[in-house]
């Protein structure tokens, strides 16, 4: 008998109840969300960055919240990457190609993670300690900016299929109003007429 890393409740398989998977795949799911929502609380002296030269610092220096500064720069992307190294690790696999901005990490990290649920949660011993920091480091983010906008209605997941064949997989959401949605993860923009369609193709077992 197991139990859930995370709760502790008793499982007849596994590392993670599926209610903190659940909880786990909504969070990696907003996660690039809060990052760019962290953005707007972020002195415009840092924001804008580029010409921090030398005679830069000889004049005042804006306040600048460091909790945000943590977060953003390294913080989120470094410990969802140190996350997804892991368990690659754990697999036998290679290091993760890490490149791009940190926005393209934390967007690329959180979505890996996602598309690996299934194996963290029935085969990773660590499932439960990678769930806490995930819910640890989301409510240091929430702190900050607050609630997150209404995320609206649960669609589907994105069909799109990248260059080499791989299922997008995003969750989507409509928001009341809403005339088009654009995938978080790949961009793909959906237009209301597509909805439906979506809907048709969702992979098994989804809803
Ligand atoms: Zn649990
Ligand atoms: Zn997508």
């Amino acid at each position: 008998m197991n139990e859930c890393g995370l709760c502790e409740r008793a499982l007849e398989h596994g590392y993670l109840c599926n209610g903190d998977l659940l909880a786990l795949a909504e969070r990696l799911d907003r996660m690039p969300k809060l990052y760019t929502a962290l953005g707007a609380f972020l002195a415009p002296a840092v924001h804008g960055g580029g010409e921090r030269t030398g005679k830069g610092h000889a004049t005042a220096v804006l306040p600048v919240n460091e909790a945000v500064l943590d977060l953003r720069y390294g913080g989120i992307a470094l410990v969802l990457e140190s996350w997804r190294s892991d368990v690659q690790a754990c697999r036998g696999w290679g290091e993760p190609a890490i490149e791009g901005s940190v926005e393209r990490r934390v967007l690329a990290s959180a979505r890996w993670l996602g598309m690996s649920l299934e194996w963290i949660a029935a085969s990773y011993p660590a499932a439960g300690d990678l769930a806490r920091e995930v819910r640890e480091m989301e409510g240091a983010a929430l702190s900050i900016v607050g609630a997150l906008p209404e995320r609206g209605r649960r669609i589907g997941q994105c069909v799109a299929v990248d260059a080499s064949g791989v299922i997008c997989g995003a969750v989507l959401y409509h928001r009341p109003g809403e005339t088009r949605l654009a995938c978080p993860w790949c961009t793909c923009v959906y237009e209301a007429r597509d909805f439906l369609m979506l809907k048709t193709l969702q992979p098994e077992g989804a809803s």
